[in-house]
């Protein structure tokens, strides 16, 4: 797919951003596990935090191309950085967008879309991952209020989050027709934090435990209606997943970057690396499935921007830019020999950036549910 001029100029815009100040954070990331609070407002200031939301609610008012975009080039330097901005665009943006009413818009979206506030989404639960539907976190109805009861695992950005967009069941035996969304704020009594989890890659991004306990919220942060949750989420995720794709696309790439530059830099015996055969088929795959998933990616970007259904093309992207960033990143491991295992070259914090998309927002597994569903017909 040949990128237009408008996205073509983009890209090369936040390229040069992400080269000259995001990449040069990325070692300092992972090896402290900092959070980057800085680079969130660079983001904001170049109106990275919502690309595609429309600008009178605080976005670039651009496309889901330019989306996909912006998080593989990011990503591409730095991963921490890349899936702080998936999750907040994605899943701390998106059901606002999607499912908010225009007060909730003018409430939560504008100050997210504008990088003034961290937005989070909380549907994964200590017993509930792949499964989502089988929620057990619980609202009830309290006189003008849903009062919440639950624990949710694995939310990024979680405890930094001003808003947090949390999945509940107002009734267990309706099963996905009993889930609802509602979005918490901050500072809400009765929300608070478990650990955030000391993970095997991404160490600038946070991934938290939020605990509720009779954690009660106006009647108002409800989204859409009740029962809508299941819907909302799915939507969610749908989206979710193409930039989830773009984050372990841009891993890849920055692997690929890698091997190419130590290839080029090391001898061996006298030779350069790059010019002994087995160098050159690693290199020659990498590149060639990194140009598939991207083309993946942007495919379901496309369709997604056109309205077409993008379901099974988004679940496809995902699973297959993270099979084969994973691949990439172990290939560029290979290349830098012993030097790929050591913290003096990226190599190894990509590999271990790059596991953890085979997991979040759906595992291969669960993807390759999804596509063999819409293949068969349902
Ligand atoms: C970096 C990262 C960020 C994340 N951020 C968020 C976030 O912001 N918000 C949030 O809510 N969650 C988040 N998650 C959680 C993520 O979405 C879950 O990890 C994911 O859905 C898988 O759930 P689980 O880890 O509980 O695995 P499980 O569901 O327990 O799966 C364990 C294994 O069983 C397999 N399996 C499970 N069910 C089936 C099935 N029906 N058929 C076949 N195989 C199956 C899986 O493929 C996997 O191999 C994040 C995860 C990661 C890694």
């Amino acid at each position: 797919m040949i990128l237009q001029s408008q996205h073509k100029e983009f890209q090369a815009r936040v390229r040069r951003f992400a080269e000259q100040e995001v990449a040069p954070r990325a070692r300092e990331l992972d090896r402290t596990g900092e959070f980057p609070h800085d680079l969130v407002k660079r983001l904001a200031e170049l109106q990275l935090t919502a690309v595609y939301v429309p600008k009178e609610y605080g976005g670039a008012g651009l496309d889901t191309l330019h989306y996909a975009i912006a998080v593989e080039e990011i990503s591409r330097s730095c991963g921490s950085t890349g899936i702080f901005l998936a999750a907040h665009s994605s899943l701390g943006v998106f059901p606002i967008f999607f499912a908010g009413t225009e007060e909730q818009k003018r409430k939560w979206l504008i100050p997210l879309a504008r990088g003034e506030k961290i937005g989070a989404f909380g549907l994964t639960e200590p017993d509930v991952g792949s499964d989502a539907a089988a929620t057990r976190t619980t609202a009830r109805i309290e006189s003008d209020t849903y009062v919440i009861n639950g624990t949710k695992r694995f939310i990024t950005s979680g405890s930094i989050a001003d808003v947090i967009i949390v999945t509940a069941t107002q009734d267990p035996s309706k099963g996905y027709k009993g889930i609802s969304a509602f979005v918490v704020e901050k500072g809400t009594p009765g929300f608070s934090y478990g650990k955030d989890e000391e993970k095997l890659g991404l160490h600038g991004s946070i991934t938290s435990e939020l605990v509720f306990e009779d954690c009660a919220i106006p009647r108002d942060n409800l989204l859409g209606s009740e029962g809508d949750g299941f819907r909302i989420f799915m939507e969610t995720l749908d989206g979710g997943r193409i930039s989830i794709g773009a984050l372990a696309l841009g891993i890849a790439q920055g692997a690929l970057d890698a091997a190419v530059s130590f290839s080029k830099a090391s001898k061996r015996s006298g030779k350069p690396l790059y010019k002994m055969q087995p160098v050159q088929s690693m290199i020659a795959e990498m590149a060639t499935e990194i140009e598939a998933a991207r083309l993946l990616i942007y495919h379901a970007a496309a369709l997604k921007d056109s309205g077409l259904p993008y379901m099974k093309e988004a679940a496809m992207a995902k699973y297959y830019a993270s099979t084969i960033g994973m691949k990439a990143a172990n290939m560029a491991v290979d290349i830098h020999g012993l030097c790929g295992v050591t913290d003096a070259y990226p190599a190894e914090r990509l590999m271990r950036d790059e596991k953890l998309m085979e997991i979040g927002e759906g595992t291969s597994e669960i993807q390759k549910i999804v596509i063999a569903r819409e293949v068969l017909g349902k």
